[in-house]
């Protein structure tokens, strides 16, 4: 199996590089994000919750998250070939807990962080706000999420680091280039 997490800030290009692989890798996705807003979009009183942390651009408590993990790694059949963690683990709480989630089921896992300038974030951000229609694409909370990303989200790449399943990825200049440096890095994990 090959499992991977795609770190990264928002706007670094998670989503679009998530497809990329599915394409060529057929491996099954996960975006944390796509499900948080499909509960929303169901009108839960969850949903509800979750809709006033994510649109004021604040991360929605791991517990929830971890469970929402757990469920998904339960629902992967015996076919898979491998799963890519979208948006998952955005604090290193998350990343421990993932760590267990992933052993007790004898999966190994390899972060790829796809790093962009702060510049190109923004305007990638701001563009997709105009037709994306989420409520958090806009220059107030992309900087709030920005500003999480720093403080939360970043020491998860120093937990893979340590852990030696960690690769970093220029994700500034455009799709076709940052696919190119995870297949060369999907090779050498390959052979080892
Ligand atoms: P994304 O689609 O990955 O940009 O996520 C959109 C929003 O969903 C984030 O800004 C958070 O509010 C929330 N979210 C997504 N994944 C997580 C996670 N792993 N932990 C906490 N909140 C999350």
């Amino acid at each position: 199996m090959l499992n991977l997490i795609l770190g990264g800030a928002p706007g670094s290009g998670k989503g679009t590089i998530s497809d990329i692989i599915v394409q060529n890798y057929g491996l099954t996705h996960i975006s944390t994000g796509d499900v948080l807003r499909a509960e929303i979009a169901s009108g839960s009183e969850l949903g509800k919750e979750i809709d006033a942390l994510i649109s004021k651009g604040n991360l929605v408590p791991d517990d929830k998250m971890i469970a929402i993990i757990n469920k998904f790694l339960d629902s992967l059949g015996v076919d898979c070939k491998g799963v890519i963690f979208d948006g998952f683990p955005r604090t290193v709480a998350q990343a421990e807990a993932l760590t267990e989630l992933l052993e007790r089921r004898r999966m190994h896992i390899t972060m790829l962080d796809l790093f962009a300038t702060e510049e190109t974030i923004i305007a990638r951000l701001l563009n997709r706000g105009k037709t994306s229609g989420r409520a958090d694409d806009n220059l107030e909370t992309i900087q709030k999420r920005l500003a999480i990303y720093h403080e939360q989200t970043q020491p998860v790449a120093g937990y893979y680091l340590k852990r030696h399943q960690y690769f970093f990825i220029n994700a500034n200049i455009n799709p076709d280039v940052t696919f190119a440096q995870v297949q060369t890095i999907l090779e050498l994990i390959d052979k080892h």
